[in-house]
């Protein structure tokens, strides 16, 4: 995955806040009277560990869904940093060690967990809990381990991480001694625990209040169907075309069973929601099994996948794979509500004509928007005028006009995992600036 620039003003304060707390404990356990006696190695040593827990801590905040946090960024490059700073904090703790163990050899024997003492034993538990949670999640679909099971033990494991090196630092008490420090501390955890009680029970609360409820199903081609849903009792959320929610469907919403979707409907009409599901698992293959009026729960809208984040677009380029459709159709819908006259064009690659979900209505849409419209089946087929095959690059070089290439053209992709990086990686070498291409992958985990 291509990380594109982002604009300085919008990720500078985020990433100042971020470093000045994962830095802070370090300048302030240099402040005031040091443990007499102490070696350069052993400060340096306790210095990354305490630059490892803030990071580690700040993962709970990183996950917790904070709208203005993933406003700059989008969900995807959110977790992206998450998944790729938790190594980091890992090799700091690893660093942590070998660095005392350059300054006193004996340390090794304190990773013996049941000779050791009881401050090197949480310690140990801790990196346990914290190469299971990297390991877990690097290897989780080569393990095939249920996307659900994995979810809770993740969580139980970052908790357990949390608590058992903030046990460790109390029992060891270097650099804690003072009250002040204990303060710096305290406030941290309240911090991480904080963020954690926003995601685990604030938000689920909010959901509570805000229900709504089944309106109606209706299949779509390409083993879809589109999910339409009533808000009860207020208006609906306001959304961007192109984004997402996380749905939890007749259950609680503090099961912790919720699953991503992006909106397929106009944004035009936040009070009537849609979202087109593709059977592909256990959760969504119930989805046709639904009655109306069941109960929903929507946690949203996030993501940066939108149009509304480029007013000074003069032109557009959408790149979908299957159901990659649905945000693509959010913004064209909202598109022709909002009477839109910029020029579109959108590739839409699904395995056979049959299969491609919205089909009828983008072929309409054809006459009511400004949309050049190339269906291209992946599988050939004999009376076929159009484009087939993969979407490469002599595809796009036919079909992008050079203002696609410069100028204001914005692209967006969506699509499986392969032929988004593919898409990325071509559009980049025809000289596509990478600000310009705008992806949403359906694969955040
Ligand atoms: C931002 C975003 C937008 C999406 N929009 C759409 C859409 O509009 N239409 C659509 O059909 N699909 C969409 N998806 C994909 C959809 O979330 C998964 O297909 C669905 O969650 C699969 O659940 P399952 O139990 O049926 O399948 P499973 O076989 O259990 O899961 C298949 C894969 O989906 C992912 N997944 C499963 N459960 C979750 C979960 N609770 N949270 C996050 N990921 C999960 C995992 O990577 C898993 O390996 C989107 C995904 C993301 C991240």
């Amino acid at each position: 995955m291509r990380r594109k620039p982002l604009q300085a003003n919008e990720w500078f304060p985020w990433i100042l806040v971020y470093s000045l707390v994962v830095a802070a404990p370090v300048f302030i356990m240099l402040i005031g009277p040091r443990p007499e006696g102490r070696l350069f190695l052993r400060d340096l040593s306790v210095a990354v560990a305490f630059c490892a827990m803030s990071i580690i801590g700040l993962q709970f905040v990183l996950t917790a869904r904070i709208p203005s946090l993933k406003r700059p960024f989008g969900s995807d490059v959110v977790y992206y940093f998450h998944h790729r700073i938790s190594v980091v904090a890992v090799g700091l703790i690893l660093l942590h060690i070998l660095v005392l163990a350059i300054d006193d050899g004996a340390t090794w024997r304190l990773l013996a967990f049941w000779s050791a003492p009881m401050r090197a034993r949480f310690a140990v538990a801790s990196l346990l809990c914290l190469v299971a949670l990297v390991l877990g999640s690097i290897s989780r679909k080569k393990l095939r381990i249920e996307y659900i099971t994995w979810r809770i033990t993740h969580g139980f494991l970052a908790i357990g991480a949390v608590a058992f090196a903030m046990t460790h630092m109390q029992l060891v008490g270097i650099y804690l001694g003072l009250p002040w420090k204990r303060i710096l501390w305290a406030i941290y955890s309240a911090l991480w625990i904080g963020a954690l009680a926003y995601a685990r029970i604030a938000r689920p609360i909010l959901m509570k209040l805000r229900p709504y409820e089944v309106r109606s199903i209706e299949p779509e081609r390409g083993n879809a169907w589109t999910v339409r849903l009533s808000p009860i009792g207020h208006a609906g959320a306001k959304f961007a075309p192109g984004q997402f929610a996380w749905i939890t469907v007749a259950r609680s919403p503090f099961a912790d069973l919720e699953h991503p979707f992006s909106y397929s409907s106009s944004a035009s009409n936040p009070d009537a929601p849609a979202f087109t599901i593709k059977a592909v698992g256990d959760f969504t293959a119930q989805i046709p099994e639904l009655d109306v009026g069941t109960r929903v729960y929507v946690d949203g809208p996030f993501g940066a996948f939108s149009v509304d984040r480029k007013p000074s677009a003069s032109e557009f380029v959408f790149i979908a794979g299957g159901i990659g459709i649905t945000p693509i159709m959010s913004m064209l819908r909202t598109m022709h509500d909002r009477e839109d006259t910029r020029v579109i064009h959108l590739i839409y690659a699904a395995r056979t004509l049959g299969e491609m979900t919205f089909r009828e209505e983008l072929e309409q849409l054809q006459q009511q928007l400004n949309l050049r419209l190339h269906l291209v089946p992946t599988v050939a087929v004999d009376d076929w005028e159009g484009l087939s095959g993969r979407v490469e690059s002599t595809m796009l070089d036919k079909l992008l006009t050079q203002g696609c290439r410069g100028g204001d053209c914005e692209i967006y992709i969506c699509g499986p995992p392969p032929m988004m990086d593919a898409l990325e990686d071509t559009l980049v070498d025809m000289g596509v600036p990478l600000q310009r291409i705008h992806t949403e992958r359906f694969n955040l985990a």
